[in-house]
């Protein structure tokens, strides 16, 4: 079959990967210049560094992905275990080191916060069955049709924590407010809320503590490099600078797509990887998908944003591992202003991606790469990027000094910012959301759109916006689920 993907994103790649290895003619049409989305790079001035995620967490479905193809990922990527997975500062100056050796890990709660060693060993193996009950059902499963829900067990329903948020959760576990800010920003990793989402999101804890935080060398958009190579092989035909605004229909089916200039690209089936919301609602006329459809998706919560820093410095800080995290005093107020409020947040937690630990070629003599990243609310009329850009820009650096990264203005030799702004207008995501739509309501796992869509025949949808979710593993899995469908399907 013909396949048209719209978007050369991480989801638009694993698919086209997938579906090029079962035999199918794909053509993949890219608004940008280059692949890679919201994963992306930039080079300058001896600096290098990745514009959107530093940590890979499940390595083990790009395995999957590079076999299924048959291909040896091993050929393609160096991945490497990071260890610590990360360093946290609290403003109390505690600092904590994450391993993914428990014990380490156990030794340094011992000291900051002794009673509440039982609690987070009780923790571990809560996050542990979540993930065991979670896994089948809403993960490695496509969840589209009856057969689908038939790993949906019905009494793990009532004991994957769904009727609690997060924090709840963890606040009745421990003492320690350490401990607790620690355990409740796992649910940032999709965009989230800890104050909203259902506790079944403590499953993420699990995921990096006892799978281990991984790094792909060289950066991970080597893994973007990688799979353009792969699809290339398979086959695959990369079209650049073509923006899709159409997808045609005739006699209730895909026919194709037409770009903005008014080329059209015929095709048997569509896989879209731009944003579920701007594919329903933007993509299609009204008349071709229902009101009830586009209500639907409108309603949608779009994930958090966030307002990047790459920072070029002359010097090494000490301090810095290869992940850091300085987190706010009141976490709370941060994330009402985050999403209640769509402010910035007047005392942000500040995440810090420092690859030239790792890859010391990733910044000249000695420098450093810094990439900065504070959680920002998605796009709306509340916060003004255009007016009030330099001025967060500066805060987060005075933060940055305050916290012990003293005279870091005087050892910036290159920066750029990056706002919730840049990530609508080169991706065109949903309100500038990185993770595609947060799972801050209890139905949030249900309510996201499929991999298949039920309206229209011969559409398949994959990326951070649909099911199962954001990041980059629940991305790739998206391209699993939308090729099962379309053999299910179509084949
Ligand atoms: C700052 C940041 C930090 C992150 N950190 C992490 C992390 O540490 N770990 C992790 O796992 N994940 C992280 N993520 C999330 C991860 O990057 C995303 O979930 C994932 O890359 C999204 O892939 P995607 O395929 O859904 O979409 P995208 O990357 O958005 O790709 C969509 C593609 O479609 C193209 N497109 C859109 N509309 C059209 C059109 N009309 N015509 C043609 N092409 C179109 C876009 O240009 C884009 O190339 C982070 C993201 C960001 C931005």
């Amino acid at each position: 079959m013909n396949i048209n993907i719209i978007g050369a994103g991480l989801g638009g790649l694993a698919a086209s990967c997938l579906l090029a290895n079962r035999g199918h003619n794909v053509t993949v049409l890219e608004k940008n210049e280059r692949p890679g989305g919201k994963i992306g790079e930039v080079t300058a001035e001896g600096f290098r560094f990745d514009t959107g995620p530093s940590l890979l967490t499940m390595p083990f479905v790009l395995d999957r992905l590079f076999e299924v193809c048959d291909a040896n990922i091993n050929d393609y990527l160096d991945i490497q275990p990071v260890n610590p997975i990360c360093r946290y500062f609290y403003q109390n100056g505690t600092q904590f080191d994450c391993y993914k050796d428990n014990g380490v890990n156990i030794a340094q709660i011992q000291e900051f916060a002794p009673n509440d060693v039982q609690a987070y060993k009780k923790f571990q193996e809560y996050s542990e069955q979540l993930y065991e009950r979670t896994k089948d059902a809403f993960l490695f499963n496509p969840l589209f049709g009856l057969s689908d829900l038939s790993s949906l067990n019905l009494t793990d329903f009532f004991k994957i924590d769904a009727f609690k948020t997060v924090a709840e959760r963890i606040d009745g576990m421990f003492e320690s407010t350490e401990l607790r800010q620690f355990l409740k920003r796992f649910t940032t990793y999709n965009g989230s809320s800890p104050f909203q989402a259902p506790a079944t999101l403590n499953v993420i804890p699990h995921v990096e503590l006892a799978m281990g935080g991984h790094y792909i060398n060289g950066g991970i958009f080597e893994l973007i490099e990688a799979l353009t190579k792969l699809s290339s092989k398979l086959g695959v035909t990369f079209q650049y600078n073509t923006e899709i605004k159409r997808i045609g229909i005739a006699d209730g089916k895909v026919s194709g797509v037409t770009d903005v200039d008014g080329n059209h690209y015929p095709s048997d089936l569509v896989v879209s990887n731009a944003d579920a919301a701007e594919t329903y609602l933007n993509f299609v006329t009204d008349s071709e998908v229902s009101t009830l459809k586009q209500k639907k998706i409108s309603s949608l919560e779009p994930s958090c944003s966030g307002f990047v820093l790459l920072l070029g410095i002359d010097k090494s800080y000490d301090e810095l591992t290869h992940h850091n995290i300085f987190f706010s005093e009141d976490y709370q107020r941060e994330f009402e202003q985050i999403f209640d409020e769509k402010m910035m947040p007047e005392d942000p937690t500040i995440y810090i991606a420092n690859t030239s630990h790792s890859n010391p070629r990733h910044a000249p003599d000695g420098g450093s790469n810094l990439f900065v990243l504070v959680n920002a609310p998605y796009l709306s009329d509340q916060y003004n990027w255009q007016k009030r850009e330099d001025q967060y820009k500066q805060k987060v650096i005075r933060a940055l000094e305050k916290r012990g990264l003293t005279d870091l203005e005087k050892h910036i030799v290159y920066s750029q910012s990056i706002t919730p702004r840049d990530f609508y207008q080169q991706y065109r995501s949903n309100k500038g959301s990185i993770y595609g739509t947060s799972s801050n309501s209890k139905l949030s796992a249900f309510l996201r759109p499929r991999n298949k869509s039920r309206s229209i025949k011969g559409l398949y949808l994959v990326g951070g916006s649909t099911h199962p979710g954001g990041g980059i593993p629940l991305v790739t899995l998206s391209a699993f689920h939308a090729t099962e469908l379309i053999q299910r399907f179509e084949e």
